[in-house]
């Protein structure tokens, strides 16, 4: 756990969150500012900054995390309509918060190319 880290703090129960998903190793919940009617992040417990940051050794985490998102979109009846995840990755990708974190957005019709 890095200090002063807000997913670190509401991975560890530290700072409420609307939780819809917990296991050993990661955590989802409702996105405090909603850009989609379903905004879901999925975050390790662990300290990871950025995409950057990530190790060989980290493909299993992240492939969880992918398929943690496909299997949150299906329950919410989003898998044949279709659904975005997105890891922004830096400032200059509009990432704000610096421990890794995948987007899941669903429920309306999300624009290609983003802005
Ligand atoms: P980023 O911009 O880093 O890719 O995404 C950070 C996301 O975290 C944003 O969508 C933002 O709305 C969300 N967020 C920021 N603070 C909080 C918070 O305290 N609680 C929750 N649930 N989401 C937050
Ligand atoms: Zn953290």
């Amino acid at each position: 756990m890095a200090d002063d880290c807000l997913f670190c703090k509401i991975a560890g129960g530290e700072i409420p969150a609307k939780i819809v998903y917990r296991d050993d190793e990661v955590v989802a919940f409702e996105d405090i500012n909603p850009q989609a009617p379903c905004h879901v992040l999925i975050v390790p417990y662990r300290h990871i900054p950025t995409l950057n940051d990530a190790e060989a050794g980290d493909d299993a985490l992240l492939g969880r995390l992918v398929l943690r998102a496909a299997r949150i979109a299906a329950e919410r009846g989003h898998a044949a309509d279709g659904y975005r995840t997105v890891f922004n990755c830096n400032r200059g990708a509009g990432q704000t918060v610096f421990h890794i974190h995948l987007h899941l957005l669903a429920g309306r019709n999300l624009n290609w190319p983003p802005g």
